[in-house]
């Protein structure tokens, strides 16, 4: 048991859970050594939400109102870290959640569709799929009802071949990712340089006060976020925590 007044609490507990889910069968062991890759960039941001990942986040919750089809992206980490949390977002956004894997199997995708099953969510991606053009990988496929015809998509702890030809696709992509320089946090449309864990929380939180905006109002938002400067700000921040 990690006592909860440890300094890096949260960090450990996360540890912990990618662990678990690593016997459970739900999470990879690549989605291990992603957790190592994180929880570096993580401890050199002191473990905090960024202002300007709350500028990111902002920008995402305007987004997601907007969008006509929005999707969350889930894999093994993702299930374990806080499924609880994104079937919340699922639900203020009355939007779909489909599994996407990189080392799929059909017994993992039954396992992370139980998992949501837990909170009373069917996600879609466990059944029939088609390929989604350019992408060989077997993230390459996607859902019919999902995916396939979002117009936005979040993805979390994602790739960069995916996040690319989701972009391809003319998709809006919004990734969490811990790492700024990421092929995955370049390529998105917005990119939120934090932890999930933290994120979702807030971005709930953010959905519901923009939900009484107007929509011009939502629109300004999109139009002024830069993601481009807003990277450079997380890299300086990073930097300075060196
Ligand atoms: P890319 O393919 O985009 O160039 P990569 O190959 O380094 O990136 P992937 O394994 O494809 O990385 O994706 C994992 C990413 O998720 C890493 O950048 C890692 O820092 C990040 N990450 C790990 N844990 C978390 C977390 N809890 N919250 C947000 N991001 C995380
Ligand atoms: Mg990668």
């Amino acid at each position: 048991m990690i006592p909860k007044n440890h300094p890096r609490y949260n960090s450990l507990m996360q540890r912990h859970l990618i662990e678990e889910g690593i016997h459970k069968g739900i999470t990879s062991m690549q989605g291990l050594i992603a957790q190592g890759r994180g929880e570096t960039f993580d401890y050199l941001l002191k473990e905090k939400t960024s202002k300007y990942a709350e500028e990111a986040i902002h920008a995402t919750a305007a987004l997601l109102l907007l969008s006509i089809k929005p999707v969350i992206s889930v894999n093994g980490n993702t299930t374990v870290l806080c499924s609880k949390e994104l079937v919340e977002l699922s639900n203020e956004l009355k939007c779909s959640i489909e599994v996407n894997l990189f080392y799929r199997t059909k017994k993992r995708e039954k396992l992370i569709e139980k998992e949501f099953l837990k909170f009373n969510k069917k996600i879609l991606g466990a059944g029939k799929k088609i390929r989604l053009k350019g992408l060989t990988s077997n993230r390459g496929l996607v859902d019919v009802k999902g995916i396939y015809c979002a117009d936005t998509v979040l993805v979390m702890l994602e790739d960069g071949d995916r996040t690319e030809s989701l972009i391809k696709a003319g998709k809006k992509v919004i990734a969490v990712d811990l790492n700024p320089l990421s092929r995955t946090a370049q390529k998105a449309s917005i990119s939120i340089t934090d932890n999930v864990l933290r994120v979702i929380p807030l971005l709930i939180k953010e959905i519901k006060k923009l939900k009484k905006k107007k929509t011009s109002e939502l629109i300004k938002i999109v139009l002024k976020y830069n993601n481009e400067k807003n990277l450079i700000n997380s890299i300086n921040l990073l930097k300075k925590g060196i």
